[in-house]
Formats: structure tokens, sequence, C-alpha cells
């Protein structure tokens, strides 16, 4: 079977809707076709400041939400990205496969170093694409579902595979980025020009899967829009609109040509009611989903605990080969 690897950062008390509609939705159909990897990403995570006590219970917190929306320990393998030691031994071979200047044009790091300034940011940081790389190369995943933020990285694991198959001889599986155009991007509730986001959204930007499913709607009805009256999509004349209309047909099913006619001659407030409502229908029975799962931590580890050892696995036989490959004297 073909395989696909993703995985998501535990760098908040909660995911948010845009990475549940840009890329976890799309990791659970891929278990009936694909032999799929996910993973919660602890190491990634620490590339910013992060508080020990904090970082533990959202990385648990983080996989009882995998399993929520839908991902099976039986039909996927799951697991946390720190268990597996062979995806930083991978990523120091695949820093030495990786030209700094590559490195230094990869946008996120940009755009997170510029806001942090060059002191506080670390060298963690500037690296994790090329870990992201060793994440995915480990697996030898065919499709790599995200957002399409992700795509640049995406795209410099496809250069440095190509460059290593093409040193050390074919070794690496070539992965293509998987993402869905109609919910790559859910924007800022706030500010339609930046992508709804764990570190850049503020608290009314950002709609948080565990958050109180009022609060959640409040901040739909105060979503930024614009002085017209047209529910129409428009992702240029009306982003705000537009976003509100993808929330809602990804969660409710229907299209949104169908949408658009049905509130045709209404206006803004009647289309935010609506999404609070279909939103507040999708919330309330994941978040018990979610509870269910931190109810027994002893359990949800043991869980973590096999996808650890599933995962490993493969790591393992990766790592090996490309030690092989790079001329390292094999221990006796
Ligand atoms: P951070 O701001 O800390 O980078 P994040 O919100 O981008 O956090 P990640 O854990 O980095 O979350 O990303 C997890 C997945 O969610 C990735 O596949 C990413 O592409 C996707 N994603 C994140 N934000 C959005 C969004 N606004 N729309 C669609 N997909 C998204
Ligand atoms: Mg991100």
């Amino acid at each position: 079977r073909p395989r696909v690897l993703s995985g998501i950062q535990p760098t908040a008390d909660s995911f948010h809707l845009g990475n549940y509609l840009g890329a976890i939705r799309q990791w659970v159909p891929f278990q009936d076709s694909h032999d799929a990897f996910y993973m919660v990403v602890d190491l990634h995570a620490i590339t910013v400041p992060q508080d020990p006590k904090q970082l533990r219970e959202r990385t648990r917190i983080s996989a009882a939400e995998l399993l929520a929306a839908g991902l099976d320990a039986d039909r996927c393998t799951l697991f946390v990205q720190s268990h597996v030691p062979e995806h930083a031994q991978l990523a120091w071979v695949m820093n030495c496969m990786t030209g700094f200047g590559e490195a230094a044009r990869m946008t996120q790091f940009k755009d997170k170093s510029a806001k942090q300034g060059t002191d506080r940011t670390t060298v963690g940081l500037f690296t994790y694409p090329v870990l992201q790389v060793a994440d995915i190369l480990l697996y030898q995943a065919d499709a790599v579902p995200v957002g399409e933020d992700q795509r640049q990285h995406v795209e410099l694991t496809r250069d440095i595979a190509q460059r290593f198959n093409s040193t050390f001889g074919e070794t690496f599986t070539v992965p293509k980025p998987f993402i869905v155009k109609e919910t790559a991007k859910i924007v800022d509730l706030q500010d339609p020009t930046i992508k709804m986001s764990k570190s850049a959204s503020t608290p009314k930007g950002i709609v948080n899967l565990l958050d109180d499913p009022k609060t959640s709607a409040k901040k739909i009805r105060s979503a930024v829009t614009d002085t017209g009256t047209e529910v129409r999509f428009d992702e240029v004349e009306k982003p705000g609109v537009s976003n509100l209309l993808t929330i809602h047909s990804a969660l409710s099913g229907t299209s949104i040509a169908a949408l658009e006619e049905r509130f045709a001659g209404r206006g803004y407030g009647d289309l935010k009611k609506e999404v609070a409502e279909v939103l507040v229908e999708f919330v309330t029975p994941f978040q018990q989903r979610v509870r269910g799962y931190l109810d027994d931590p002893a359990e949800l580890d043991a869980v973590l605990a096999r996808g650890a050892d599933k995962a490993r696995a493969v790591a393992s036989r990766t790592l090996a080969e490309t030690y092989d490959r790079v001329g390292f004297l094999p221990p006796v």
C-alpha cells in the first residue's frame, strides 16, 4: 500500500479549525487507502519556548484530539515524535544535505523569526523544515496531507530526497504534497489576510476546537466581513465572507453554490448565525470524545507506545540504510 505521513505540533491547548479542516480531516480517509503514519511533533514544538509540564499535557491532549477526529490506532500508526529517536538522527544527515541559503529561503522561518528577533530565534527554528524532511523520508511517504502553508516544506523534502538519491543511489521515495484546495487556508476571523494560526492569531481570530462552544459561536458572529451585503464566494473582494462559507460548507457538507443560493437576499448576520450553529453541532460531540480519551491517560499512553513501536520498525530500517549509504562504519 502507498504510505502517507503527517504531523501536528502540540503547541496550544487545542487544535483550531484550520488544523482540522486543512489537515486532520484529510488524514482520516487515508487510513483505509494507505499505510498511514500520524504523529504529534513534540520535537518541532520546542523550536519555540515551551513549559515542560504544559508540553506533556498538550501532547496527550493532541493525541486525544486526533483520536476524537477519527484516527483509529488499529488502522493507522499514531505516535509521538520524540518516542522515535530516528527522527532526530536522520535530521542530522538531512541537515548535511541542505544548503544554508536553501533553508534561509523558507518563508515560515522568515515570518516566525522576524516576529521574534534574531536573538530570540533558535537554530532549531531555522532547521525545523529539515527535521520535517527527515520525518517524511523516514517512512518513505508517497503523500503528505497538509495545509497550504506547508507546501514549501514538502517541496524542500522532494528536492533533498532527489539530491540524496542522485548522490548516494536510490534510497528515498520522493513525496507529493496532498493539499485540498477548498480548505487549504482557513483565515483568521479578525484578519482575513493571515491564516488562522496557533502562534499568530489573536484569541478573537481563532476558533479552538476545545473552546466553550458558546465562545466559538460568539467569535463567528463577530468575524470581520466587509461593508457589502451580498453573501457571495469571492476570496479577493470578500475574504471574510468566503472564509465563513468555506467553514460552513466543509462542516455541513453543503456546496458553496447551494449556500450562496440559500443566503441570496439575506444578510451576513444570517450566515454567521448558521455557521455558528453548524460549528457547535460539530464541536459538542467532538469535545465529548476528547474528554473520554483524556479520562483514561494510561490507555492513551499505551496506544501511543504501541504506535511508537510500529513506527520504529519502519524508521529504524530507513535510518540503517541511510547510514550505510553515506558511509558510516556499522558497529559490530
Ligand atoms: P503554528 O502557528 O505554531 O505553526 P499552526 O496553527 O500552523 O501552528 P501546525 O501544527 O504548525 O499548526 O500545523 C498542523 C497542520 O495544520 C499543518 O498541516 C498545517 O498546514 C495545517 N494548518 C495550520 N493552519 C492552517 C490553516 N489556517 N488552514 C489550513 N490548514 C492549516
Ligand atoms: Mg504551523
